[in-house]
């Protein structure tokens, strides 16, 4: 298995403010990697940085084997890193069908394939976003995301606030997707849900990456340790 993504010892800082002391993450093709920790701890800022959201200001990132640290964020995207960030952002004043194919580029997924994984959306395909439940917003961010035809997944937060019939779908949409051998980097408070589908955990503590291993590896001990509220 081929590295996709390699990040080596970054270090981000929000002003004067650090907020990244050296994370170090990797996925393979076709892996599913659980980006970890207690809340602040630097996940979302981790995925900002991969993406160029935020720019770190040591150590490195490459994604296909191309440093990312010059790079804007929509060149980022465009070498096949797809998004779903935390609040599920989809543009409110745009229907779920122009959410769509608003970045849709080439490739396998195609809206019919996203209305097989979650069929709801084309029911709605003229509603505005932001007339959406939360679920549904939810839903069309990864289909959103999808559209772009990412080498990379990213989910942040994808089942965060959201009713549990919908989250079961929202879990059953990454199983499928992980079957599919899409390669996923996903941060999720729900272990039980995510630790099943894991390749690969990496836990920040205080933005730093303190451990790696697989799901049977972490003991209750690590849990304790380090997800632990
Ligand atoms: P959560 O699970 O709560 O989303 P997280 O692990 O994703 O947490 P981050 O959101 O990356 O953590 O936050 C890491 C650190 O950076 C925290 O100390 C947080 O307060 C700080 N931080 C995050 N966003 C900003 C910002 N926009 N400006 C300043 N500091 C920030």
């Amino acid at each position: 298995m081929s590295d996709l993504l390699k990040i080596s010892g970054i270090e981000t800082f929000y002003g004067h403010s650090q907020a990244l002391f050296g994370v170090d993450l990797q996925v393979n093709e076709g892996e599913v990697v659980a980006l970890m920790g207690r809340n602040g701890m630097g996940k979302t800022t981790t995925i900002a940085s991969i993406c160029g959201l935020e720019k770190y200001s040591a150590g490195s990132a490459s994604f296909k084997g191309i440093d990312l640290g010059p790079l804007p964020s929509h060149k980022i995207a465009r070498l096949g890193i797809g998004l779903v960030p935390e609040g599920r952002r989809c543009f409110p004043n745009l229907t779920v069908y122009e959410n769509l194919i608003a970045a849709a580029r080439p490739g396998d997924w195609t809206l019919d394939r996203v209305n097989a994984l979650f069929p709801r959306l084309q029911e709605r395909y003229d509603q505005y976003a932001n007339t959406l439940s939360g679920g549904e917003q939810q839903m069309l961010a990864v289909g959103r995301a999808l559209m772009t035809n990412p080498t990379l997944l990213i989910l942040d937060e994808a089942t965060e606030g959201l009713a549990p019939v919908i989250r079961q779908e929202i879990w059953q949409a990454v199983r499928d997707l992980k079957a599919a051998g899409q390669s996923i980097l996903i941060v999720d408070k729900t272990l039980s849900e995510l630790l099943p589908i894991a390749d690969r955990c990496v836990i920040l503590e205080k933005g730093t990456t303190v451990w790696t291993g697989s799901p049977d590896q972490l003991t209750r001990d690590l849990e304790n340790r380090y997800l632990g509220v």
